[in-house]
């Protein structure tokens, strides 16, 4: 097997993905912060590395990818008071929609999705060490990171700690010894979250929480961590301090891989513009696999413009794939070399997509083999799965069948029969069987 290449966003190079243990590939993504429902943004992440995780299991024996859930955050405590619910209400509902968002577009769950509010004693334990270790301090009811105690912050995100000190706002909160400090625990009144501490009754910061569960399931060293760009700064670099101070000698994640943006019709997605995309609202004009073709069409690297004539060509290209599919009927496959090699080479699913149009056309051609090669390919970007029929079936319109229907009649008349063969020949490639009866031609489906 030809290795994975991998852009390493802590070393800022492509890299041969080389794992801790080859018998078993271990992965963090950071998961959502349960306050809203998922945008087309979070899907497009987490569309991302549901395929990276499809092409580790087809690589190596076995993966554990962890994904969390944020389930203590300000933004929930700030969404259950305006909608006047409790909090668990909102965290409770909004975990259901994203599962079920998730599910929706074939995005396949995690092994372990670990919520927050279930690792506090893992978090206190870690604040306790980095205070012991010199890299915290208590004050004031919270727990402080000290960014000067950890010489590499800022190695993550290319950022230079005195200039972050220098940007950062004048009214820095009188308990913080230095600027750059960021909050481990914080204190909690009574009518929000919160739990016994040694620091009295509080709640953890927000980046704690990955470096806590992530070293309960994956352990000090672990191959690779993932999520959006926008995370880079302050969240990973901060999960980088916490868990490398509380470890020392320990690399944390060794390889790190971020996501680009998305943005709709090339804006930014946000309430004020009223533009924000949920799952749901996608699927009600586009069927799941067009929808993961669509994100996929990017590099992941890349910002991504997510557009009307984007879905329309992802679904031209699925109909050329399942009539090709359906030209070529064929058992399972193997994975197609080049395809593979495109995924291998940093995830490369543009490039993968263009080998899907390669195999579709030796298939239009009659080749059985890429036919099969098409549908294995297929499976590993989390499309093609259906059946030729299933998938023109459920794009159906009546009216286009019963206009198909009269063209054919009217190529009989004027005795054109391949005119007519054709377009039978046509609709059974969608799926769609025709039945000549004394009153008239009726279809069904297949
Ligand atoms: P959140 O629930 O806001 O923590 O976001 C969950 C994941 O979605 C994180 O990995 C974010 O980096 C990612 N994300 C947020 N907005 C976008 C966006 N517009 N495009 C791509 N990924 C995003
Ligand atoms: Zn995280």
């Amino acid at each position: 097997m030809s290795g994975i290449f991998l852009h390493n966003s802590r070393t800022r190079r492509r890299e041969l993905f080389t794992p801790i243990d080859p018998a078993h590939v271990r992965l963090y993504v950071c998961g959502p912060t349960v306050y809203d429902r998922a945008h087309i943004g979070n899907a497009r992440t987490f569309l991302i590395f549901d395929v990276l995780a499809r092409l580790l299991r087809h690589d190596f024996p076995r993966l554990t990818y962890v994904r969390n859930i944020t389930d203590v955050d300000d933004k929930i405590n700030a969404r259950a008071t305006e909608r006047g619910v409790p909090i668990e209400a909102v965290t409770a509902e909004t975990a259901q929609f994203f599962a079920e968002d998730m599910a929706s577009l074939g995005i396949l769950p995690p092994d372990i999705e670990p919520r927050a509010t279930a690792h506090v004693p893992d978090m206190l334990r870690m604040i306790e060490t980095l205070i012991d270790l010199g890299h915290a301090y208590a004050a004031e009811g919270h727990v402080l990171f000290s960014v000067p105690s950890f010489a590499a912050y800022g190695a993550l995100s290319g950022r230079d700690p005195d200039a972050l000190r220098a940007g950062a706002r004048v009214e820095v909160a009188p308990y913080k010894r230095d600027p750059g400090d960021f909050v481990l625990w914080k204190p909690s009144p009574p009518d929000l979250p919160g739990w016994d501490s040694p620091w009295g009754r509080g709640r953890p910061g927000w980046h704690i929480e990955c470096s806590a569960m992530a070293e309960r399931y994956l352990g000090h060293d672990f191959d690779l961590h993932g999520g959006g760009q926008d995370l880079i700064f302050p969240h990973h670099e901060n999960e980088c301090a916490q868990s490398l101070c509380a470890h020392p000698g320990s690399g944390f994640a060794h390889t790190w891989l971020h996501t680009g943006m998305l943005r709709v019709n090339g804006e930014k997605m946000s309430k004020s513009l009223g533009n924000i995309l949920t799952v749901p609202a996608i699927l009600a004009r586009a069927a799941p696999e067009t929808a993961r073709l669509t994100l996929l069409q990017t590099h992941y690297r890349a910002e991504l413009d997510f557009t009307d004539a984007g879905l329309a060509e992802s679904k031209r290209a699925l109909d050329r794939f399942y009539r090709a599919m359906a030209n070529a009927p064929a058992t399972e496959g193997a994975v197609p070399a080049a395809f593979l090699a495109a995924l291998r080479d940093d995830l490369n699913t543009p490039a993968a997509i263009a080998c899907l149009h390669g195999l579709a056309d030796a298939a239009l051609g009659g080749d059985v083999a890429a036919a099969g090669g098409l549908r294995a390919a297929g499976a590993l970007l989390g499309v093609l799965g259906q059946t030729p029929a299933q998938w023109f079936q459920a794009g159906v319109d009546g009216g286009t069948v019963e206009a198909a229907i009269a063209e054919r009649a009217a190529a009989k008349r004027l005795r054109d029969f391949a005119r007519a063969d054709a377009i039978r020949a046509d609709l059974l490639a969608r799926g769609i069987v025709l039945e000549d009866t004394p009153t008239g031609t009726i279809w069904r489906l297949a």
